[in-house]
């Protein structure tokens, strides 16, 4: 038995190694866009890309847009959807590249209207996705092209959607997941975006490279998610349906549509080959496991959304809000991510729950508000007397709750503050009162609030500035098409950026 207990050991200490690689574990998500409504052909590549995968024990993302949904119902392609349906289904827009797309109709809203746009806009044809393939909820939406808006982002739990996966430059947090006005994001995956070419003689072997110098980056920093994504109709098109028919803002009525040129059959054949060799790769690495985009609430996490606010964290918070001079993604003792939009949720309970009980309390929710809906005001207060303080802290914290969202300004009588600037005030009265109790649950208030001036919000930085390309670049808005009002919207809501952290961890 003692010889038998040795060997174990030294079994164990033989595994420890292949022990730690399998913690580092490599996320793959596949996902298709699923949009051509126009060539018929894309219907049966769909159906095929999902067998392929089938075959292999692969489950991807299919998002699929509204009228690709009506299309195939109209052309009787059960099989198609029956196809789809063994795999995870999301959305990607009602019509795509019809004019106006999101981000054109979406050029000069401010951020409610904007909300509403595209719920009126895009609700429906989410229906009709969900209708088609018969489930209650889709994984994931992402924009056509590069027709990115925030408002989007923020209105997909009002038409069933539950996260936001594409690719582009306009929001981003270190080539990982993040959360973003309240959702949780794939995009902006920078190295982890892996994509192998369908069609070149050489495509496999640098695909297979390109996911190699991925996949080992990861597993040597403690794991990752990698993003691979494509759209059934490249096996079977020469060209995008909609770059034929909506390029550079043309907008043919429907009767005038065209087909897009097709591929001959070898070269789609050859593409499928390859591409079930490159899953077929990706399936042979060690600690690769593919995910859907409906896994992702369960493998990612918001903790201190669900875990709240104990005392050591709001004072955790307020000391290094309280620091300043910018507001910025900070961590309490036990890891846990809190952005600047849940600073300002936790700090306004704990302080509004502090002066209405006149007592510490030992807990807060963190539910994560949305960042301001207007570019808020210079700060017009230096300090303000504790009545003042206290009135304009209730206030804030009482539209923070109602409206879901930190406010624009927070009025001192009919001076007006940026929330940034009051959030960095509250934090240091928190730091205050929670010295002066010295544990117990006494408050003793400030006689005067300090307000600081000229808070910025550093995660801004992680939204892209308006560039010719960041919108001009797809080829289906027209020549030069920018939309400034739509990246200052997407600045305001870093207050909701943070990393995305792995569940259980
Ligand atoms: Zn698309």
């Amino acid at each position: 038995m003692r010889r038998r207990a040795v060997l174990l050991a030294l079994a164990a200490f033989l595994a420890a190694p292949s022990l730690r690689a399998a913690e580092a574990e490599v996320l793959v998500v596949l996902w298709f866009d699923t949009e051509d409504y126009l060539l018929p052909a894309s219907d049966d590549a769909a159906r095929r890309v999902a067998e392929i995968l089938s075959a292999r024990g692969v489950r991807a993302t299919f998002k699929v847009v509204g009228e690709k949904a009506r299309v195939l119902a109209r052309r009787g392609r059960s099989d198609v959807v029956a196809a789809l349906a063994k795999h995870d289904i999301g959305y990607h827009s009602n019509l795509h590249s019809v004019h106006p797309t999101p981000a054109e109709y979406l050029a000069e809203s401010g951020w409610h209207d904007g909300m509403a746009e595209f719920i009126r806009r895009e609700g429906a044809g989410a229906r009709d996705v969900m209708r088609t393939f018969g489930v209650q909820a889709l994984s994931a939406y992402g924009q056509p092209g590069s027709s990115w808006a925030p408002q989007a982002v923020a209105a997909l739990p009002q038409i069933g959607v539950a996260t936001y996966v594409d690719e582009g430059g306009h929001v981003g947090f270190d080539e990982q997941p993040f959360w973003y006005a309240g959702v949780l994001n794939v995009f902006n995956m920078g190295r982890n975006l892996a994509r192998m070419d369908l069609h070149e003689e050489g495509g496999l072997a640098r695909g297979r490279d390109e996911f190699q110098a991925a996949y080992e980056r990861l597993r040597a920093s403690g794991g990752g998610l990698i993003s691979v994504y494509y759209h059934p109709a490249e096996w079977v098109h020469r060209e995008f349906w909609d770059a034929v028919n909506f390029r550079r803002g043309a907008n043919p009525p429907r009767e005038h549509w065209k087909q897009p040129p097709q591929r001959p059959r070898e070269e789609t054949d050859a593409a499928y080959q390859r591409f079930d060799q490159y899953v077929a790769y990706q399936l042979s690495l060690p600690g690769v496991r593919h995910v859907t985009a409906a896994d992702l609430p369960g493998l990612y996490t918001n903790r201190i959304r669900t875990d709240g606010a104990d005392v050591a964290t709001v004072r955790a918070v307020a000391e290094k809000v309280a620091k300043g001079p910018a507001l910025d993604v900070v961590s309490d003792a036990q890891g846990r991510l809190v952005s600047p939009a849940e600073q300002f949720a936790i700090l306004g309970r704990f302080l509004s729950r502090a002066i209405k009980e006149k007592a510490i309390v030992r807990w807060v929710e963190a539910t994560p508000p949305l960042g301001p809906a207007r570019r808020p005001p210079a700060t017009e207060v230096n300090e303000l007397a504790w009545p003042a303080f206290r009135d304009a802290l209730l206030d804030a914290f009482d539209e923070t709750a109602t409206q879901g969202q930190v406010p624009a300004r927070v009025f001192a009588g009919t001076k007006q503050i940026a929330p940034a600037d009051f959030l960095r005030a509250a934090a240091a009265v928190t730091v205050q009162i929670l010295d002066a109790s010295r544990g117990g649950p006494i408050v003793v208030f400030p006689e005067k609030v300090a307000v600081p001036r000229g808070t910025t919000v550093a995660a801004e930085r992680y939204v892209a500035d308006d560039t010719a390309d960041l919108f001009g670049g797809w080829i289906i808005h027209p020549e030069g098409f920018r939309a400034p009002r739509i990246v200052e919207m997407a600045k305001l809501q870093a207050w909701t950026l943070k990393p995305a952290e792995r569940a259980g961890r």
